[in-house]
């Protein structure tokens, strides 16, 4: 155990701090200096960029992985009447976007050791208004997608996958965002290339994205950023009553040298979890599930499940602990019926998915980013012991 207790406040360790090199740094005062911000040239070769890593024709950038999942609902015809199942493991805004479309959110437990959405319950969730499924790779660890695609195909379900935790996920080796219809990224500051906001889609259908695309940005018709651009003023047309979700350049100049180092920064974190896994081994502290053979984790997160009857301390106790210890931690997540609002509107409780509740009363993610020195990695591991009982 490191000799300093405590991190001093200078030296606090952000949750989720993203590793950011000098070439970003140097990409963004160009496009400043370049009188160009918007979206642009530098949007489009994120684009050509981004779907070239996961080996697709074509990909849309946008301002968030929530705008991404809003427009996919949209493009896949999804409203009022229809019900769109998902996990309750997961960020708000993997529900709120169903709610956006106006369609009709319907959870399904998880499976308590991958933490994600279980087919079996997917199955009991199914309805006559069963439309889509919006399954999320949660932490980075890809869902079982063969019985949830023979599900959706049988019902003929539209299939959104959020992958916000899953840029580098690959499952059976299909890379997540290409096995449903749809697979919506977040490049948002936690996330495993960032972009300070900013989202992205995959889509199956070539036309579908292109509607993608023109929703994005206001319903004009097609690239009309073009209309200030050297080629002389061009006439867009609205098409649709769409919306201002579009990523700037300025966005694109930081993604664009991210994605550069996407796979040397999942190396970095795979060594991370490795050592985690190795240095929590002995306590009683619940750790990530294995990954099978076959299949690849994108190590976004590296979650520890905290139960006071073993850990003797509570979770929100550890979680002060690491914070008093100066290392940031987060909760991913309480789970979604656990919030008033969809209480409220759904009449959803949290012992109606006692997996996922379990799992949000317990969990604590501890950092895991690129940007962590092996010194930053032992205070995490030490300030995590020092938290228990027994250690
Ligand atoms: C971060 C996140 C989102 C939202 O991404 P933004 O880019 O912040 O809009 C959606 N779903 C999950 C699971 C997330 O973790």
């Amino acid at each position: 155990m490191g000799a300093e207790a405590t991190r001093d406040k200078e030296r606090f360790l952000t949750f989720g701090a993203p590793a950011i090199g000098e070439a970003e740094i140097d990409e963004v005062l160009a496009t400043l200096r370049s009188g160009w911000l918007g979206t642009g040239p530098k949007a489009a070769r994120f684009e050509q960029d981004f779907a070239a890593y996961k080996g697709v024709e074509n990909a849309a950038a946008l301002n968030s992985c929530t705008a991404a999942l809003h427009l996919c609902i949209l493009a896949a015809g999804l409203g009022p009447g229809d019900e769109v199942i998902t996990t309750p493991l997961t960020f708000c805004a993997t529900v709120n976007t169903i709610i956006h479309a106006g369609a009709t959110p319907v959870l399904a437990d998880v499976d308590p050791l991958t933490m994600n959405i279980d087919p079996e319950a997917v199955a009991k969730k199914l309805g006559p208004r069963t439309k889509a499924l919006v399954p999320v790779h949660f932490a980075g660890r890809p869902c079982d997608m063969d019985p949830l695609m023979a599900i959706a195909r049988d019902n003929g379900l539209v299939v959104i996958e959020d992958c916000a935790h899953a840029i580098e996920t690959e499952y059976k080796g299909c890379k997540a965002g290409t096995i449903g219809d749809y697979g919506c990224f977040s490049f948002y500051v936690t996330k495993n290339v960032v972009t300070g906001e900013g989202g992205m889609v995959l889509a199956r259908s070539d036309a579908d994205l292109a509607k993608i695309k023109v929703l994005g940005l206001h319903g004009m018709s097609h690239d009309a950023w073009k209309r200030y651009g050297d080629e002389g003023y061009k006439h867009y047309h609205c098409v649709a009553a769409g919306f201002k979700y579009n990523m700037m350049d300025l966005q694109a100049a930081i993604g664009i040298h991210q994605l550069r180092r996407v796979e040397a920064y999942w190396e970095r974190r795979r060594s991370i979890w490795r050592r985690y896994s190795e240095a929590f081994d002995e306590t009683p502290l619940g750790m990530p599930a294995a990954v099978p053979a076959g299949h690849r984790h994108a190590y976004h997160l590296y979650t520890l499940l905290v139960d006071e009857e073993k850990a003797g301390i509570s979770r929100d106790d550890f979680l002060r602990h690491m914070t008093a210890s100066g290392i940031g931690v987060g909760v991913h997540y309480l789970s979604i019926p656990e919030h008033p609002y969809y209480q409220a509107s759904f009449g959803w409780r949290p012992e109606d998915y006692p997996q996922a509740m379990r799992i949000g009363r317990q969990t604590v993610s501890i950092p895991l980013s690129a940007r962590l020195s092996d010194e930053d990695v032992e205070d995490v591991i030490a300030a995590v012991l020092r938290g228990l009982r027994r250690y």
